[in-house]
């Protein structure tokens, strides 16, 4: 039988998969020899099985059983006892962390008997022990009973009747338990469990339940976690922060998690348990206090600190409890950061020796880089701010301000750029704040729910701006001055200052985009953080990076970014405006002569395009792909066209006639499945000819210029050879040396690569058409179609149009690969579609041996970082 539990000194750091984040570093500080309250782990494996079979798996309860006995015995007391019990904290964690997306439940172990228990061990304190009691029907209630928060929080407020929390007192407390009892008995039609036992089964099980909760399953799809991995539970006696003044709770991270600076950063709350800090319900004093109101703790703390910090190598996050004078760990885990700080403390650290820059180049990734690459506000804006909050989440966001998730989400499906706004978040406003450009709170801190999630999604906040009145109900708030902003009002919010603007500001290129450009400004910290980590990355990557580019400037820009080259120019673009027409004579003509007259006109166009782009890469390779694109795409709409010709009757125009006779000819049902590519080029005599010797003569033309010329949707070696035998015999004539090879997006081409690569020189895989051909979709209508539905169902975690599916579309790239390199061993492997800019997919590229990625210009140093870094970590490693 599978070892279902774990007790804390048992696991480590690297037992994520199993005992999840949480539950794994409990286990590492306990073997640090950190003050940690005794407890144990129930693994994700449990999680999985209860999932699955919508059961306790078998021998768990025994095994908790007999784990718990052991702690009862370490702590001197037994679950629940009356007259001395030993409490216990029931809590989620996963290998990922999911910031309050999943459940927990406190002060497991309370009843009316045991509440009086607790007001002696206490030391009297019936204040604390009543507040306790209420908090686990609260808490309980909510999660494990799936009551509505909401009348428990009514209660609350009901009670306090405008005090604050700290004045209620523990008669207070002790009416509220009788209300909240009432409202489970309301509620559930059964009374609160009264059995310590019965409450710890329960909430492991509703733990394990909040997996597939619809904000936990949202937010994984967001995150990109799979949703098979399970949540682990953590069972943990008891340790009170609200025991008195001298007790509290409070959260820190070892360095600043926005700039990446050495220094004490964190929010301590005075009698209060953990969930205080977060949820916002007092204003939380700066970690600095502490020092102040208990030296020995604030002593320790720090210790402690720096201890983990050199442990784990890196910024951790904390959260801890003081309960009379005693510190106690309760959670630590390698914190979230914005990307301007992953950046700038990798570097840190290396310069501290904690790590090399093989190291530092794996803890940044290319969704930071991307994120770093936002432009950001311009810095005259200052007469139209209205307030000043925390800079909790980089970025510049300009939206409507929306005071409800449901309302963002709303607005945005419409197209609108929205900014949320709300007192605090809440786990509920996840959709919300995925729709939204930006999220502004009025309360909370750089630790609230808003903030930590915000950061994880790279999404623009600005968090606690005290002097904005937030009313959800009149959707509006009030700023200084009073000013009033009402829903649909323009707003402009800085996560990277904490500005909030009234109306839109106007946005500057951000910095590193600038650097990238040319521009180095080594005053800059982040800056010169980029260019260390971007020239490692550089020295270490196997993998070359071209760029899709199809006109010289894009190239240009391209080359500025790092591009060594162009792995696809799309030459039907180049047959769009102007040249509209001559594109019509071409398909319109009737006879050899005129058509010959229509490609003549375009051939020295032709030559010009291919003439800038080879001077802009002059010296680096240039693939240059024949025309692609169904032809009636080049012709006027049928329907249109048809209306036209309708209603002008017998005075129709001659070449409308013909036009609409030609639409009507091309017109096909399934055209991305139609007379497209290398079909194309069979079948217009002298389309791919005109082409070859466009780019023969530009090569000519341009000193340096290294052509490849590239067919496209072949899916037989036949179909190439004809266009191969043609374009050498141009070229030979030309007297100029080009590469000739062929995409390979047609499933065909992937199994009978062996074959192809007798003909072609390279591969460049267009994943693009390889995953519509793969799966069947059409590339054009299915994500707005029905991809939310497969997303939801867990078909797939994320497009296989955005990040290349390995299992199929990756295995007929592994084939080709394969089968195309043991015909032609120096046959050279790139790859062209939109997953060339993908993070994951680059891994993938770099482990199946492609030679090259290629995507579009602003993706370029992405894909130079992540080509890095898929040189620079193990094998199965996680990529995020
Ligand atoms: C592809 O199919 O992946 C590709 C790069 O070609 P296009 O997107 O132009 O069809
Ligand atoms: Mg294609």
């Amino acid at each position: 039988m599978p070892k279902y539990v774990y007790d804390f000194t048992e696991g480590n750091k690297d037992l994520k998969d199993l005992l999840g984040g949480k539950g794994a570093n409990l286990a590492e500080m306990t073997n640090l020899g950190l003050p940690v309250p005794p407890g144990f782990t129930i693994t994700t494996d449990a999680c999985r099985r209860f999932l699955e079979d919508g059961r306790l798996p078998d021998g768990l309860e025994e095994e908790i059983a007999a784990h718990l006995a052991a702690l009862e015995g370490q702590m001197g007391r037994r679950l629940g006892q009356a007259d001395d019990p030993l409490l216990v904290s029931v809590r989620s964690g996963a290998k990922f962390s999911m910031p309050g997306m999943m459940e927990t439940v406190l002060n497991i172990g309370l009843n009316d008997e045991s509440v009086h228990g607790l007001v002696k061990q206490a030391g009297g304190n019936e204040r604390f022990a009543w507040d306790s009691y209420r908090r686990l029907i609260q808490m309980f209630g909510k999660t494990v009973q799936g009551i509505d928060g909401e009348l428990f929080d009514e209660a609350l407020e009901e009670l306090k009747n405008g005090r604050d929390d700290l004045k209620l007192e523990a008669a207070d407390f002790q009416r509220l338990v009788e209300t909240y009892k009432g409202i489970v008995r309301e509620q559930t039609g059964q009374d609160f469990p009264a059995d310590p036992h019965q409450q710890m089964r329960m909430a492991v099980m509703a733990v394990f339940e909040s997996w597939n909760a619809p904000r936990a399953t949202l937010y994984r799809r967001q995150e990109r976690i799979p949703a098979d991995l399970g949540t682990a539970v953590n069972v943990c006696s008891m340790v009170f922060g609200n025991c008195g003044m001298d007790s509290g709770t409070g959260v820190a991270f070892t360095r600043d998690p926005g700039s990446g600076h050495q220094g004490v950063y964190g929010d301590y709350l005075q009698n209060a348990q953990g969930e205080d800090v977060v949820a916002g319900i007092r204003n939380t004093m700066p970690l600095q206090e502490l020092e102040r109101i208990d030296k020995p703790v604030y002593d320790e703390l720090m210790k402690i600190m720096e201890t983990l910090e050199n442990h784990y190598r890196d910024l951790c996050d904390i959260e801890f409890t003081v309960e009379r004078g005693k510190l106690w760990m309760l959670q630590t885990r390698v914190g979230k950061r914005t990307a301007g700080a992953a950046f700038r403390i990798a570097v840190q650290l290396v310069d501290q020796g904690l790590i090399d820059l093989d190291e530092a180049v794996t803890r940044v990734n290319g969704a930071q880089l991307a994120q770093l690459m936002f432009p950001r506000f311009a810095g005259d804006a200052e007469s139209a701010r209205i307030t000043k909050g925390m800079n909790a989440s980089p970025g510049a966001a300009v939206g409507k301000a929306v005071f409800s998730s449901e309302r963002a989400v709303e607005l945005a499906a419409q197209g609108e750029a929205v900014i949320l706004v709300r007192r605090e978040t809440n786990p509920d406003d996840l959709a919300g704040m995925i729709a939204a450009r930006g999220v502004l709170t009025s309360r909370g801190g750089k630790t609230s729910h808003a903030a930590v999630v915000a950061r994880g999604m790279g999404k623009t906040c600005v968090c606690g701006a005290e002097e904005l009145e937030v009313s959800t109900k009149e959707r509006r708030f009030t700023a200084p001055g009073g000013i009033v902003v009402s829903e649909g009002d323009v707003i402009s919010i800085d996560g990277s200052s904490g500005a909030v603007y009234l109306g839109e500001v106007p946005v500057v290129p951000s910095p590193v985009v600038e650097y990238f450009e040319g521009a180095t400004d080594q005053d800059d910290e982040l800056v010169r953080a980029v260019d260390r980590i971007m020239t490692h990355a550089d020295a270490s990557r196997r993998l070359r990076v071209r760029a899709n580019a199809d006109n010289a400037e894009d190239a240009a820009r391209a080359r500025r970014f790092g591009a060594e080259g162009i792995g696809l120019c799309r030459t039907e673009h180049m047959f769009l405006g102007d040249r509209r027409q001559l594109v019509e004579d071409l398909v319109l003509a009737t006879s050899d002569a005129e058509r010959e007259q229509a490609l003549a006109a375009l051939e020295p166009l032709q030559k010009a395009d291919f003439t800038e782009i080879f001077q802009a890469m002059a010296g680096l390779p240039v693939t240059i792909r024949l025309i692609d694109p169904p032809l009636h795409e080049f012709l006027p709409d049928y329907t249109e066209l048809s209306v036209k010709v309708a209603l002008a009757g017998d005075d129709a125009d001659d070449k409308d006639l013909r036009v609409l006779a030609a639409v009507k000819r091309l017109h096909e049902q399934n055209p991305m499945l139609g007379l497209r590519g290398v079909r194309l080029g069979l079948v217009i005599p002298g389309l791919f000819a005109m082409q070859v010797r466009a780019i023969a003569e530009a090569a000519k033309a341009v000193e340096g210029a290294r052509a490849e010329i590239m067919i496209p949707l072949v899916g037989a070696v036949q179909e190439l050879e004809h266009v191969r035998d043609e374009a050498r015999r141009i070229l030979a004539e030309a007297g100029v040396e080009a590469l000739v090879g062929t995409m390979i997006e047609v499933p065909r081409a992937a199994l009978t690569a062996g074959q192809i690569a007798e003909a072609a020189e390279f591969f460049s895989f267009g994943t693009n058409d390889l995953t519509q051909m793969t799966w069947g979709f059409s590339r054009d209508d299915v994500e707005a179609s029905f991809f939310s539905k497969y997303l939801e169902l867990g078909v797939f975690g994320v497009s296989p149009f955005e990040s290349l599916d390995r299992d199929g579309v990756g295995r007929l790239v592994r084939i080709a690969a394969e089968e195309g390199r043991r015909t032609r061993p120096d046959l050279k492997l790139g790859i062209c579609g939109e997953h060339g800019g993908d993070p994951d997919s680059v891994h993938f590229c770099h482990r199946a041996g492609l030679d090259y990625v290629s995507c579009s210009p602003f993706r370029i140093p992405v894909a130079r970082l992540e080509a890095g870094r898929a040189a620079l970590v193990s094998e199965g490693s996680d990529t995020r």
